[in-house]
């Protein structure tokens, strides 16, 4: 396997290079989008609640912001590192790019793990990272939103801290806030439903009922929850679930091939997507390796837990049965996974596309914060299946009109316009 498939910068760029060639960019417009604009790491010093005191190390990186404010969100991992965020940063450009939302790339993050966190610690880092990057980040120029491991209750903390630095109300400096304070009805489940409405799209155009289908999911957090409660609505049948045991450090796949219920799962798992491996048993799911989701004879395989899952080496696993892979997380599948998928003829809907439902519900929020007018969520959603349609089919007519994979459509797509937002600025 090449040291790409490790890196998801290096992942980040090879995808990129492979658009830029596609579409003959000249050097100067390679080098600027193949690397962020902007990037800041810095220190955040923090009490703990033993009085003792630790340092964080946090991050923001903007990618790119010529078609708009750059926006993406703050994750909050153990494992961390620079160059998962400059991947997300740039992934971050071509989706609002894809889904035609006027705004540009960019991603945070912090080394921490909230599991061992206190809430007050947890608030305490949230403070600290807006401390150190507020003259950089605003409602006109980068929009931070929440990700792995952060959620609506960071987010008020954060826009707090910005509020009461810059002495104004602001709520359009960030979204993912709770609904009633400047939230958007809809945001929780904007991402995940993102993901089924492509995958309904996808099998309207192989003349698949989703009443016929079955999936297998890796992940049971935000994305994954809602993307099964809307593929269920659908009338699929979820027959495996993934998800990492915090206490075991390991993950483990749940599978009931009669179906699994949404409602019971989510009532043994906790606030991080971890599911109880006992109760889980308990309610008569079979209990299997974490890798097991990707093997399992099902239509549908929706990766939406971490990046740099589907690899070269597990990709050979995928059951002939699979007819499409949505990618609910960012970076799930390496290029050399690409490759075997497309060998195996698996239909793919890449991450940037699939999973655009959050940041596009996040610029709907931004809008409502700035207006200061609140729409219902039959509004939101109603808007977000039209947005996540719309872009789908572009991406799909132009991957069948180019005979191209559709990745490399959904990049084509976007990086020609980002290249074009450069290009008009007189940037490059
Ligand atoms: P989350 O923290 O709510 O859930 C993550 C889930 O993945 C949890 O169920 C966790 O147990 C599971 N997991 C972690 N490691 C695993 C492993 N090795 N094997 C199996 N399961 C594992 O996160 P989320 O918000 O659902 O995000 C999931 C992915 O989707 C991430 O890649 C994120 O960047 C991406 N994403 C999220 C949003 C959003 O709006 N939440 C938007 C776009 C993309």
């Amino acid at each position: 396997m090449s040291d790409n498939s490790f890196n998801p910068f290096k992942m980040a760029q090879s995808q990129f290079d492979k658009a830029a060639d596609l579409l003959q960019l000249d050097q100067a417009t390679k080098d600027l989008l193949r690397n962020p604009l902007r990037e800041f790491h810095f220190s955040i010093p923090i009490r703990m609640d033993d009085g003792s005191h630790k340092v964080f190390q946090g991050f923001r990186v903007q990618h790119n912001d010529a078609r708009g404010p750059a926006k993406g969100g703050i994750r909050f991992h153990p494992q961390e590192t620079i160059d998962t965020v400059r991947a997300l940063s740039m992934w971050m450009t071509w989706k609002t790019a894809v889904a035609d939302i006027p705004l540009g790339g960019a991603k945070g993050g912090v080394i921490c793990d909230p599991h061992n966190l206190s809430s007050p610690e947890q608030e305490r880092i949230c403070r600290g990272w807006v401390r150190q990057i507020v003259k950089n980040v605003g409602p006109n120029s980068d929009i931070p939103a929440p990700d792995v491991m952060t959620n609506p209750q960071h987010m008020l903390w954060m826009l707090d801290e910005f509020e009461m630095i810059t002495g104004q109300k602001m709520p359009g400096f960030i979204t993912g806030k709770p609904v009633g304070m400047g939230g958007s009805l809809g945001r929780t489940e904007a991402t995940g439903y993102g993901v089924m409405i492509t995958v309904r799209e996808a099998l309207k155009e192989m003349n698949i009922n989703p009443e016929n289908t079955t999936a297998s999911f890796q992940g049971f957090g935000n994305v994954a929850q809602y993307a099964i409660e809307l593929y269920q609505q659908m009338g699929g049948k979820v027959i495996c679930v993934s998800s990492w045991g915090q206490k075991d450090q390991k993950s483990y796949s749940f599978r009931r091939k009669e179906g699994v219920d949404l409602k019971e799962l989510q009532s043994v798992t906790d606030s991080f997507g971890g599911i109880n491996k006992w109760k889980a048993q308990e309610f008569g799911y079979e209990m299997l390796p974490g890798e097991a989701w990707l093997e399992q004879e099902v239509d549908i395989l929706v990766p939406a837990a971490l990046e740099n899952q589907i690899t070269g080496e597990n990709a050979g696993k995928i059951n002939k049965q699979v007819k499409i892979i949505a990618e609910g997380a960012n970076g799930p599948t390496t290029p050399d996974a690409d490759i075997i998928i497309k060998e195996k003829n698996i239909y793919n809907i890449p991450d940037f596309l699939a999973n655009a439902g959050g940041v596009t519900c996040s610029y709907f929020e931004q809008v409502q914060s700035n207006m200061n007018y609140f729409w219902t969520k039959d509004e939101v959603l109603g808007k977000l299946d039209q947005k996540m349609t719309t872009a789908y089919i572009s991406v799909s007519d132009f991957a069948r009109k180019n005979k191209l994979y559709m990745r490399d459509a959904t990049y084509v797509i976007s990086v020609d316009k980002v290249a074009q937002a450069c290009h008009d600025r007189g940037w490059v």
